[in-house]
């Protein structure tokens, strides 16, 4: 039996992030048929998670653990190797929002009153959502100069035909040309969080994420390498390998819309080869304000012990991710800013770090 490269490449890199793989483990792989049998089941896995997730909603397994980490270290104890493992990590939480409205549109409405029942919802009205961000980006300082969190901004291209019609309804209403556009990217100059795009429903695929990133840093002055697809909309090994020659090489939208589970099976920043030769930077996305209120249901206090049981296991492991609440959450329409208020409190209470996406290198490979 032979072990595709890809999938024992992706197997080494997440091994390593625990432990040092050395030469006679890589001739012990290549010589063992059990061991190969084992890696290559492993891999469907790990493709499951990367290929059967639909605008982040699972058809495949959803962990509550770290589980395909804990696999590795099965693997490990089965074959009874043993390697060295690397001193820890720093545990890390990623800040982040995603930018899907600036103002409440129709289409905002129309989708929260679906949900709701509300005509609260329907009728709701307000200029924009720029104070809701702007209260976001204040308290992301965390007592420091800059917001401590990269937010996601949006800039969808427009499609064609059928596509242009469900994208009225899926996709963020603005982009890098609307007027209120204007006044974030003063927010944003003024807070100094790290910037990447919220690629369109659409933008993989219909191939239009270079378009959309294009124009993104073209208004902003900057070049783009972070990423999270609006709705987690990434799926398949195609979608990874055209984020990559988009030019991304961060990305977090490894969650799930409707779970508090770590996609992936894996609680930390890792190295995902979108071919044999190239990977980027995944960092998963665990939390999220909308799944908790709008699809699991959940009282703030509900969600709040929640959000604590699941980030102790992160810690517990030294692991990071990514906590997403997005940008018109401050409203008080919403005020799921309270929530967000005490989660990062609690972690911080806990000694995590807190980091923007561009560090997400320097964190994976910084050992204490
Ligand atoms: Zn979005």
């Amino acid at each position: 039996m032979s072990i595709p490269t890809i999938a024992k490449k992706q197997f080494l890199s997440i091994l390593s992030l625990s432990y040092i793989v050395s030469d006679e483990f890589l001739d012990f792989l290549e010589a063992n048929e059990g061991a190969q049998q084992f890696l290559n089941s492993w891999y469907k896995l790990f493709e499951a998670q990367r290929d059967l997730v639909f605008a982040g909603y699972p058809k495949c397994e959803v962990y509550q653990e770290p589980y395909l980490e804990d696999l590795c270290i099965s693997f490990l104890e089965k074959f009874s190797v043993r390697l060295e493992k690397v001193p820890h990590t720093r545990p890390v939480i990623f800040l982040s929002h995603d930018l899907d409205y600036l103002w409440p549109t129709v289409q905002l409405r129309a989708k929260s009153f679906v949900r709701s029942k509300s005509y609260r919802d329907l009728f709701y009205s307000s200029k924009s959502f720029l104070k809701s961000v702007e209260a976001f980006l204040s308290f992301d300082k965390l007592g420091g100069e800059e917001s401590n969190s990269t937010v996601f901004v949006a800039n969808p291209y427009p499609q064609s035909g059928i596509a242009r019609i469900k994208q009225w309804v899926l996709d963020p209403s603005y982009n890098s040309e609307h007027p209120l556009f204007i006044e974030l990217k003063e927010l944003l100059r003024a807070y100094k969080p790290s910037i990447g795009i919220h690629g369109g429903y659409y933008s993989l695929s219909e191939s239009t994420l270079v378009n959309e990133i294009n124009g993104l840093e073209k208004s902003l002055g900057e070049t783009i390498k972070l990423s999270r697809q609006h709705w987690l909309n990434l799926s398949e090994k195609q979608g990874h390998e055209s984020l990559f020659n988009a030019g991304i090489r961060v990305d977090s939208s490894w969650g799930f819309n409707n779970h508090l589970a770590f996609r992936g099976g894996v609680g930390r920043a890792f190295p995902l080869y979108v071919n044999e030769e190239e990977s980027l930077i995944e960092i998963p996305m665990l939390i999220m304000d909308g799944t908790l209120f709008y699809e699991m249901k959940l009282t703030e206090d509900e969600a709040y012990r929640k959000c604590c049981r699941v980030l102790d296991k992160v810690f517990e492991r030294k692991g990071q991710v990514a906590i997403n609440w997005h940008g018109r959450g401050a409203d008080p329409h919403w005020s799921w800013i309270s929530l967000y208020k005490k989660v990062v409190e609690y972690c911080q209470g806990k000694g995590f770090d807190f980091r923007k996406m561009p560090e997400a290198s320097e964190v994976m490979n910084a050992h204490v």
